[in-house]
């Protein structure tokens, strides 16, 4: 079942309980399926969306270059079960309101994607504020892939949906390693072979943190050697706090890796969780 329309929508999901809900930007691959097999094994009522939304892209080439797949996402989401399908028209966003001012200062935004995607998560805040209050979700699941997103998304949510529950899915990767993503689609063959380095080097790093200790500086270093693995350009590799994306401390903290290079002109993201919790001492991140 698809519906366009956002009046439609609310009826039609007025008496249901337990919807799950799953934006999504469409091409879908095995990653979003995911999503929609956590929300089918614990039999909520599953709501997909498939929406390029034009405010969370910087550039307009970026968008316009987005792959879509209309047809081929429906049938995937119909032969694994989906209840229903939002396509929101292009006019959606004509109404949007601004509840994303009061959250536009969180120290998040001013992290990794939101250096250098200037505008991309005022972007992402707007669409979610505008499908939550339609759709009103028990749950909303989202993926580990966009581990910044899924930060911001959860503040948004404790400070305006708190009856909404998220459910984090784990990063889908291909044998390889390399995270699921509708842009692997842009990469040359060719280029793929760099862009499958983006989890190794995120394995080493780890295990350097593990085993010996990796000094703060040596980080750096490793940044200019990773982009001689064929990128255009690196983004940002850094060591966060995971809960608050903040820096590294004394204090014992989860801790995460996050790496975004671009390679033929696409930007890629990945992340890596450390299993042991880190510290930052004499200018060395070490595990506890
Ligand atoms: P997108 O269509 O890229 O906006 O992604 C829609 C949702 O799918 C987001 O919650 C993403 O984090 C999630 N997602 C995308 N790729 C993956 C992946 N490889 N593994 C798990 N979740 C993913």
């Amino acid at each position: 079942m698809i519906i366009n329309n956002p009046k439609d929508l609310v009826e039609k999901i007025q008496k249901k309980k337990e919807i799950n809900f799953i934006p999504t930007m469409g091409n879908l691959h095995e990653g979003h399926l995911n999503l929609l097999k956590i929300a089918k094994n614990k039999e909520h009522f599953s709501l997909v969306s498939i929406f390029v939304n034009p405010l969370q892209f910087s550039e307009k080439k970026d968008y316009d270059n987005y792959p879509r797949t209309l047809n081929n996402d429906l049938n995937l989401l119909k032969n694994n079960g989906v209840d229903l399908v939002f396509l929101p028209d292009s006019n959606f966003l004509d109404d949007s309101d601004n509840i994303k001012e009061s959250i536009n200062t969180e120290p998040l935004f001013k992290r990794l994607c939101g250096i250098d995607r200037p505008g991309h998560f005022f972007g992402v805040t707007a669409i979610m504020i505008k499908f939550l209050k339609l759709i009103k979700p028990s749950f909303l699941t989202l993926g580990e892939k966009d581990f910044q997103q899924f930060l911001i998304i959860k503040k948004l949510i404790n400070k305006y949906f708190p009856k909404t529950k998220i459910i984090l899915s784990p990063i889908i990767r291909e044998k390889s390693g390399l995270a699921l993503s509708s842009r692997n689609k842009l990469i040359s063959k060719k280029k793929i072979k760099s862009a499958v380095k983006i989890f190794k080097f995120m394995e080493l790093i780890s295990e350097r943190i593990e085993k010996s200790g990796l000094e703060y500086s040596e980080l750096k270093l490793l940044q200019k050697k990773f982009l001689n693995e064929g990128f255009d350009k690196v983004n940002y590799l850094e060591v966060l706090k995971e809960e608050t994306l903040g820096d590294l401390n004394k204090v014992p903290s989860k801790a995460r890796i996050f790496l975004s290079a671009t390679i033929d002109g696409i930007r890629l993201i990945d992340n890596y969780s450390i299993r042991k919790k880190v510290v930052l001492e004499d200018k060395t991140i070490k595990k506890t």
